[in-house]
Parts: structure tokens; C-alpha cells; sequence
């Protein structure tokens, strides 16, 4: 199952029950040139149609960044505004992100990060990536969290 339409793809993943065979989606340039832009869930890339294939601009990283099962990890793309996102909210019980989840996607080329949580503070951020350099030092215009850019 997929549903397309001109801004993100959404697609049924195809892995075990519980984490892996949920919706994930892909976001797309509304430009039409740049790559697309995946948000996994907590679906493992093997799980997700097409991650595997297609060169991303951008990445959420699958579960939080917790353990992977398997190391390989969807290709980035090389224009220099490709960023992987580690989402999970700081101080959280489970210490995600992994080191070695973030070492997997640094070695397959996601080498710029961005989190919404860190451990020097208790207040998450949002997380900006896009296929355009981003205005910096803006702030969520919905709530007080800081956007997390670079
Ligand atoms: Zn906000």
C-alpha cells in the first residue's frame, strides 16, 4: 500500500508486527529537485519500500535512534544539506540515541546531525531540515522550543 501525492509518499512497511510494519513516509521537495526526505517511525530501513534504493536529502532516524538491528542505513545524498535527525525527548530512560546507531549512520554517510533532545538541557527542541539552508536563530512559532539547525 502507498498513498502518493505531490508532497509526501506514504508507504506501508513491510516488517514484523509492533515496530516494524507501520506507515513511514517520505517527504518531498515541493520544488521537485531535491531528494526526499524520510521519517521512519520506529520501522527498521530494511522494513520501509524503497529506503534502501533511493539517495535521501534527509533522514529521521529509526526509533529514536535506538539499537539497530542491522547496520546499514539508507543512502544520503551529497549537496551538503543532508542531515539525519535523532529524535527523542532528552533524559529519556532509554539513552536513545545509541552511540553505535549513530556511528552506523555516520559510517553510511550521514555525517551532519541534528537531536531534539540533549543531556545538557531538560527542554527538547524541534529539529529543521529541508532542502533550502533555513533562516538561523528562529524559534517555533507555535510554541517557545528552540529549532535545532545547522
Ligand atoms: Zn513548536
Amino acid at each position: 500500500m502507498a498513498i502518493a501525492g505531490p508532497l509526501v509518499d506514504v508507504v506501508k512497511c513491510n516488517g514484523e508486527p509492533r515496530n516494524h510494519n507501520g506507515l513511514a513516509m517520505y517527504a518531498k521537495d515541493p520544488q521537485g529537485y531535491g531528494a526526499p526526505i524520510l521519517l521512519t517511525g520506529d520501522a527498521d530501513y530494511a522494513a520501509v519500500p524503497r529506503a534502501q534504493s533511493l539517495n535521501l536529502g534527509g533522514l529521521v532516524a529509526s526509533h529514536h535512534g535506538g539499537r539497530m538491528r542491522h547496520p546499514s542505513v539508507p543512502r544520503a545524498t551529497t549537496t551538503g544539506l543532508e542531515r539525519v535527525v535523532y529524535s527523542y525527548g532528552p533524559g529519556n530512560s532509554y539513552n536513545h540515541a545509541f552511540p553505535q546507531t549513530r556511528q552506523n549512520h555516520h559510517n553510511g554517510g550521514w555525517t551532519m546531525s541534528l537531536d531534539t533532545g540533549s543531556n545538557a538541557t531538560p527542554r527538547p527542541s524541534h529539529a529543521a531540515i529541508g532542502w533550502e539552508p533555513l533562516p538561523l536563530g528562529i524559534g517555533c512559532p507555535d510554541c517557545d522550543l528552540q529549532i535545532a539547525q545547522t
